[in-house]
């Protein structure tokens, strides 16, 4: 026999004296406590008691849509760190560290990856390679940077026609933007 339950991190499940604490559980003082929020099961026959979690961290996917923050770029690329993936709302396992060849920031010519992304800029990027190295895509109208920061006041620049604004400083700006920039909600 069987029993599953809804559990959270630091519920008290079990007793030693009847189970044997498995999977995503620990055991304080004869206890058997749940490791995460997730689906308690109590197997009666094996005596085991484990917790498996309701969202395991994702593994990112070629396609997958993410935010990114642009944290150095250089001559031919931009390197960044994937904070999210599109849609769920879990850690992401492995590596975060991305990189944005010249040739994928816009479907146009990019001369200089500067003048479209900069260093904390927070991007909206498509993943388009996972091994060796993660690698992203800004291409299209819908990817591209979704906030930026004025560099001279870190006040968040506005969106003017198609380049960008900061109010206090009276300075234009300009940078690869997604259609819904400044509209995203976190
Ligand atoms: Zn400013």
């Amino acid at each position: 026999m069987k029993r599953r339950k809804c559990v959270l991190p630091g519920d008290e499940v079990a007793v030693v004296e009847e189970f044997i604490p498995g999977e995503g559980t620990y055991e304080i003082d004869g206890k058997i406590f749940s490791a995460y929020c997730g689906d308690l099961e109590l197997d009666y026959e094996e005596k085991i008691a484990k917790v498996s979690a309701r969202n395991p961290p994702v593994t990112l996917k070629v396609g997958d849509v993410v935010y990114a923050e642009v944290t150095d770029v250089r001559n031919s690329m931009a390197i960044c760190e994937v904070i999210a993936v599109e849609g769920k709302e879990r850690d992401i396992s492995g590596d975060t560290s991305a990189t944005i060849h010249i040739s994928k920031v816009s479907s146009g010519y990019t001369q200089d990856v500067g003048k479209e992304l900069r260093p904390s800029d927070i991007i909206r990027a498509k993943v388009i390679q996972v091994k060796p190295s993660l690698q992203l895509s800004t291409v299209g109208h819908h990817f591209g940077v979704i906030l930026a920061l004025c560099k001279k006041c870190r006040a968040p620049l506005k969106k003017r026609n198609r380049t960008l604004y900061c109010e206090r400083c009276e300075r234009t700006d300009v940078r690869k933007l997604a259609d819904d920039y400044g509209e995203v909600k976190f």
